[in-house]
């Protein structure tokens, strides 16, 4: 299997070329060149995910220095529980976020990382990320103790919550936290300045880890594909999906999943105010805005990323999008809290609610999933007032709370991250 831009004729590269990158040189996004389908008969049966994952993912890998690896990738990945939790007669919770960091970021991140294990060279890639909250300490979590690479985060002084910050800094010795005095764009245009100085580049090999890298999304094609056989197989038609969604990578996921043959239904896409993909459902027309702030500060996106991988898709794009303000997020919560004893955190309340804004008729008609994308303990300070009690952490939360921390600051200039680099180059 090849993967090709999708912006222009940049020649086709292999799986791990693809990983490598993150990024097609044309700036593009990698996709598949062709699609392949799966036998859905061939994965009706009750497997567990990594096996399942493994089967699902294997077209991908095929011809690819990494194929004889996928297995071992996909049990390092895949080793946490990804329950469906049944809240109400048609509704079911796909939870994700049982992870090390409370996140579904954390697939992505361990999935990636272990393929990076198995590919690097002799000396460690350095994966450099920008966050403004999950992605950097799944990344952190997931690229701690490994020897091929070193992992350096940066995020926004004073605009994450204390817990983010937290996750963000207790990682080993090849992780390291960086503090940038400025805001999150800035620690953007930092990871893509650092990407675009060649010596910096090449000096410590450089990669990437965020949503755009294919080896984030194919562990949420194959989780999302065995969600879709487990709740056929209760429910007996195709399951509708309703995801909560920023970057678009459980969209694009769920679309990619449905094309190579599990049985995904209806697809419906939530928002948070950032009214990007409404817009562009309601109009046709795609506009990308300046990212507003929400409750759901995940969500926070204003130009889709993989926007432009789900538009390369073959066929009609089949989806719906449903837009939900603060104001329900907050009522859901507390809503689902009393009628279900459901604690959503507020990225998976936008889920439940753009479910219950669904006509009842069409709720009836078929199973739905909508997934939890985070524990809600991460969430805590909005989560409690609504819920009217203290928010549990899990075990592996609460474990994260017990670490000790550290980081590095710089001011939001390229000399300055260089310099730090440099500095940790030596030292590690
Ligand atoms: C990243 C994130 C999202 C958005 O996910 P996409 O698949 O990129 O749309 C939603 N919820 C949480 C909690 C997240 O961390």
């Amino acid at each position: 299997m090849k993967f090709v831009s999708t912006r222009s004729g940049a020649a086709a590269v292999g799986l791990s070329e693809a990983l490598r990158l993150g990024v097609a040189p044309d700036g593009g996004l990698f996709v598949p060149e062709s699609f392949p389908r799966h036998d859905a008969t061939a994965f009706g049966q009750d497997q567990p995910l990594e096996r399942f994952a493994a089967d699902w993912l294997r077209p991908f890998f095929a011809a690819d220095s990494l194929a004889p690896e996928l297995d071992a990738v996909c049990a390092e990945a895949f080793d946490f529980p990804v329950p469906l939790v049944p809240i109400s007669d048609r509704l079911q919770v796909l939870e994700l976020f049982h992870g090390p960091t409370g996140a579904f970021k954390d697939f992505g991140a361990r999935f990636l990382m272990a393929c990076f294990d198995r590919l690097a060279g002799k000396e460690p890639l350095t994966v450099l990320a920008a966050t403004s909250g999950d992605t950097g300490g799944a990344v952190g979590c997931a690229a701690e103790s490994r020897r091929s690479v070193r992992a350096v985060i940066l995020y926004p002084k004073g605009r994450v919550s204390p817990f983010q910050e937290h996750q963000l800094t207790c990682w080993g010795s090849n992780v390291l936290g960086v503090e940038v005095d400025g805001d999150f764009d800035d620690c953007q245009a930092l990871v893509k300045a650092a990407f675009a100085d060649t010596r910096l580049r090449a000096a410590h090999r450089l990669t990437s880890a965020n949503s755009i890298n294919l080896g984030r999304l194919l562990p949420q094609v194959a989780y999302l594909a065995h969600a879709a056989f487990r709740a056929a197989r209760s429910g007996g038609k195709a399951p509708g999906f309703i995801m909560p969604s920023g970057n678009l990578g459980h969209g694009y996921a769920l679309l990619l999943a449905r094309i190579m043959g599990a049985p995904v239904g209806p697809v419906v896409l939530a928002t948070n105010a950032n009214r990007t993909l409404a817009d562009w459902r309601r109009t046709g027309r795609y506009e990308a805005r300046p990212s507003v702030a929400t409750l759901a500060n995940a969500m926070d996106v204003g130009n889709p990323s993989n926007f432009e991988r789900m538009v390369a898709l073959p066929g009609e794009l089949d989806v719906t999008v449903e837009l939900v303000e603060d104001a329900a997020i907050e009522a859901r919560i507390a809503e689902d809290s009393r009628r279900y004893g459901y604690t959503w955190c507020p990225h998976g309340a936008i889920a439940s609610e753009a479910w219950h804004r669904l006509p009842e008729a069409r709720r009836q008609e078929r199973p739905w999933v909508a997934a939890a994308t985070a524990h809600p303990y991460k969430f805590r300070e909005t989560v409690e007032p609504l819920v009217g009690r203290a928010v549990e952490p899990s075990p592996a939360l609460a474990a994260i709370l017990g670490r000790p921390v550290r980081n590095e600051q710089v001011p939001a200039a390229l000399p300055a991250l260089a310099d730090l680099l440099d500095r940790q180059l030596v030292g590690a």
